[in-house]
């Protein structure tokens, strides 16, 4: 085991190749030792919408991308009842590697990765942040309150608006919550229109 180091690299001014070779050969934590590969994010790099989930499960840290199988295809769904494709939007995870046997990541692991995270949504510039699940949610806004209590409600990260909203694994093992998330999605994309104003 070793400590969590923050990268020793400052990523505040790479573009996007530089900031994806970057994460690719990152070993900041010990993460890199059992990934296949970095789960960086994918979709529109200048999209009005950052899906954000939890750390790569088996899936992703095989295909390379986050949100695929069920999950995705759930994700996929849920967007297009807001009138967005995939392709639309940037999705991403709060990790870049996957934590050995899909354990939930270590709050030290978060804060060494997040300076990646952190230089994508400069980038990207996003007018809403939609966290989901509690593992995205208690580490992007630092707290532990429930997933049923954080949601409904407009947080920020830094100055950019997020909502936060259950997991679509979640959602699939308990499709009865899925007018929640419905009405979730809804409450961020009023949010949005209401920014275009
Ligand atoms: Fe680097 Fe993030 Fe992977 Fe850790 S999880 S090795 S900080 S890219």
């Amino acid at each position: 085991w070793a400590p969590a180091v923050a990268p020793a690299i400052n990523v505040s001014s790479l573009d996007w190749p530089e900031l994806q070779s970057t994460v690719s050969a990152c070993t900041a934590c010990e993460l890199h030792q059992s990934r296949t590969q970095t789960v960086f994010g994918t979709g529109d790099r200048s999209a009005e919408w950052l899906i954000i989930g939890e750390a790569p499960k088996a899936d992703e840290d095989q295909q390379g991308e986050p949100f695929v199988g069920d999950t995705g295809q759930l994700l996929n769904n849920m967007l297009r009842a807001l009138g967005l494709r995939r392709e639309q939007v940037f999705i991403s995870n709060i990790l870049k590697c996957r934590p050995t046997d899909d354990r939930d990541p270590q709050p030290e692991e978060f804060t060494t990765c997040e300076t990646y995270l952190q230089r994508q949504i400069a980038l990207v510039a996003p007018k809403m942040i939609l966290a989901m699940g509690g593992v995205a949610a208690h580490s992007l806004l630092k707290v532990k309150t429930p997933v049923t209590k954080l949601r409904g409600e407009l947080h920020h990260y830094g100055e950019i608006p997020l909502v936060v909203t259950y997991h679509p694994a979640y959602l699939l093992r308990k499709p009865s919550e899925k007018a929640k998330s419905w009405a979730d999605l809804q409450f961020a994309a009023s949010t949005v229109k209401g920014a275009q104003k």
